[in-house]
């Protein structure tokens, strides 16, 4: 495990399932999982299992199984949301944007460039059964790896 990571970060609690999350996807390596505050509709979080800050501190096969899971649920995101497209980021480190210290994925349909396609980042608390509505859309598009 790299020094620098806590382990009372919130994806750390949900991953021990101290913390709840509007799930999407498991599998033994990742955790995919609705942002509670999203930046749009069908804002999709990926994360390890495996406890790393930042993608440079990912082994290897922890990268493979988060690109793997990245894949399924983009898709299922652009299917869900009906939006020929989708963008994958992540940020590496606070000057960089990252706000839980814990290596995550975002997906999100379509392009972050449309005219206020995006709200702020880590901003806005959205509606709990709103999200679950989401969620259940994508999990019935998530094709099986
Ligand atoms: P970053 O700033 O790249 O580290 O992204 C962290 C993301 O996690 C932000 O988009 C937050 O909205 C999101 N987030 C924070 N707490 C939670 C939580 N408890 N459940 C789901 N998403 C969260």
């Amino acid at each position: 495990m790299n020094e620098k990571y806590d382990n009372n970060n919130i994806f750390a609690k949900i991953l021990r399932g101290e913390l709840p999350c509007i799930k999407v996807y498991e599998d033994n390596y990742t955790l995919a999982f609705m942002d509670i505050m999203p930046q749009m509709e069908g804002h999709t979080l990926v994360i390890s299992k495996e406890p790393a800050v930042t993608i440079y501190d990912l082994s290897d096969e922890a990268s493979l199984a988060c690109m793997r899971t990245v894949k399924l649920i983009g898709i299922a995101v652009e299917a869900a949301m009906k939006v020929p497209g989708s963008t994958v980021f992540q940020h590496n480190g606070k000057d960089a944007g990252q706000t839980v210290d814990h290596f995550h994925f975002h997906v999100m349909p379509g392009s972050l460039f449309r005219a206020n396609a995006m709200k702020g980042h880590a901003t806005e608390l959205a509606d709990p059964d709103d999200l679950k509505d989401i969620a259940d859309r994508i999990i019935s598009c998530i094709k099986s790896g």
